[in-house]
């Protein structure tokens, strides 16, 4: 039985799934408007790796996964550059999802954008405003946090805890709001903003209404899982769920969090701390599976200190699965029974990733004094390797021949991003890719092996 820990109950408990063999899961995407961070990466990996995992297990998953396409941060840096901001938001998306492939974090099932659910946004404040728990001021529409009976469940404070804190911007408030946790579901557009129209005026969606709004109408009422990066849970999971529990409605069975990425000093790690932060630069230095093996290193409640160091043992310890699997290519079997009980024990609980990746290098271990003695056990401990690196998505390369044909293209893509033809450059990568190679493409040039 899959269990993990719930940051509501605070309890490690099974996923109980609301159809037997389904899991939709919610995760909260990207505001599109800069390049993705490495805090982006590691939310992306972990829940790659649950899902993975959950599919290799036999559980259909759906994930909801979407793009907040609309919030005030685009509209500042279109403003700023002069640009239209769909301009931005495009681009930017178009970045994240590169980057992801690189990753090796597959596509979302669904991929919402805020903007195409704006009319059920609007519909569902003026529910909230018919039951007495949203109101209008002169810049928006407000939820009332009062109205709301365990407003502060997910952060595991009360609204008098929050007030007596006072330490969070979001609770800091405008003079017209009844409460200062009350929270904008819909707030007006200034002048040449984009806006859509509402009953109390024109404006845009506030980011904690999309995300209920979307997670509700493709998952439905009561789905499995929310989740998101541990920053995520108050305000933003506090507020989707308070929206959910005014409008009557339930909302997810169980809530996932994941830690913080940090500096060597242990502090969170800021988009303003430069250019270590950028998910893009940590792609194009390193093996992208190292950022995965790091993160599978790691249990994914705890904070990850991303630095030279560990980047280095992670490079480091996928040469040595590598070089496993091109030592044992030769062998096939199937695999040891015994050694996938004890990994699927050991993910599930709580995705237990740390044990079960020791489990790995273990087998591995064994494997290789079984090949060096010709222990006929071989076979079926190297299968098990393959299954259980297969299961958290970690792609080991068995070195083979690149032929002459790919060896051209390669050098043909890295003269074009050279000559920065990013289109020829991607119809190569696309060749390539189609022809079965994984390309990875770093400063120091375009590698090519397979899966
Ligand atoms: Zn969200």
């Amino acid at each position: 039985m899959f269990a993990l820990y719930d940051t509501l109950t605070r309890e490690v408990k099974p996923l109980a799934m609301r159809e037997k063999g389904k899991l939709g899961i919610y995760l909260c995407g990207p505001t599109v408007y800069g390049p993705p961070h490495l805090g982006h990466g590691r939310a992306t990996i972990v829940y790659d790796i649950l899902r993975r995992y959950l599919e290799w297990r036999g559980i259909e998953v759906r994930l909801v996964s979407n793009i907040t396409d609309i919030d005030d941060k685009i509209i500042e840096r279109a403003n700023r550059e002069g640009r239209p901001w769909r301009d931005i938001t495009h681009k930017c998306e178009s970045v994240w999802f590169d980057a992801m492939e690189r990753l090796g974090v597959r596509q979302p099932t669904d991929i919402p954008h805020a903007t195409e659910y704006v009319q059920q946004m609007v519909a569902m404040i003026s529910t909230l405003v018919e039951r007495g728990a949203a109101y209008a001021t002169s810049d928006g529409v407000y939820l009332s946090v009062e109205s709301v009976p365990d407003y502060g469940a997910l952060a595991h404070q009360s609204l008098d805890d929050m007030l007596a804190g006072g330490g969070d911007r979001e609770v800091l408030g405008a003079g017209e709001k009844r409460h200062p946790a009350d929270f904008a579901l819909w707030k007006f557009s200034k002048p040449g903003e984009p806006s859509w129209p509402s009953p109390w005026g024109d404006g845009r969606p506030g980011w904690h209404s999309e995300c209920v709004v979307m997670s509700l109408e493709l998952l439905g009422d009561g789905f499995d899982l929310h989740c998101g990066g541990a920053d995520l849970r108050f305000p933003h999971h506090e507020n989707e769920r308070a929206q959910s529990v005014a409008l009557g409605r339930s909302f997810a069975r169980h809530w996932m969090h994941n830690g913080f990425v940090v500096d060597a000093e242990g502090e969170k790690m800021s988009k303003s701390l430069g250019n270590v932060t950028n998910l893009l630069d940590l792609l194009d230095h390193y093996d992208a599976r190292a950022y995965r093996m790091l993160l599978l290193q790691t249990h994914y409640r705890s904070p990850v200190k991303v630095g030279q160091d560990n980047i280095d043992a992670s490079v480091k310890a996928l040469a040595g699965l590598d070089a496993f699997a091109a030592r044992s290519a030769n062998l096939n079997g199937t695999a040891d029974d015994v050694i996938l009980v004890r990994f699927v024990e050991l993910m599930d609980n709580d995705l237990d990733t740390p044990n079960a990746m020791a489990h790995i290098f273990d087998t591995v271990r064994r494997a290789n004094t079984a090949i060096d003695s010709g222990d006929a056990a071989a076979a079926g401990l190297v299968a098990a390797v393959h299954e259980m690196c297969g299961a958290v998505g970690l792609a080991l390369g068995a070195v083979v021949a690149v032929d002459g044909d790919a060896q051209a293209k390669a050098a043909a893509l890295d003269a074009a991003r050279a000559a920065k033809d990013f289109a020829k450059a991607d119809a190569l990568r696309n060749e390539l890719q189609g022809a079965g190679w994984i390309v990875e493409t770093t400063k120091a040039g375009t590698t090519l092996r397979r899966a």
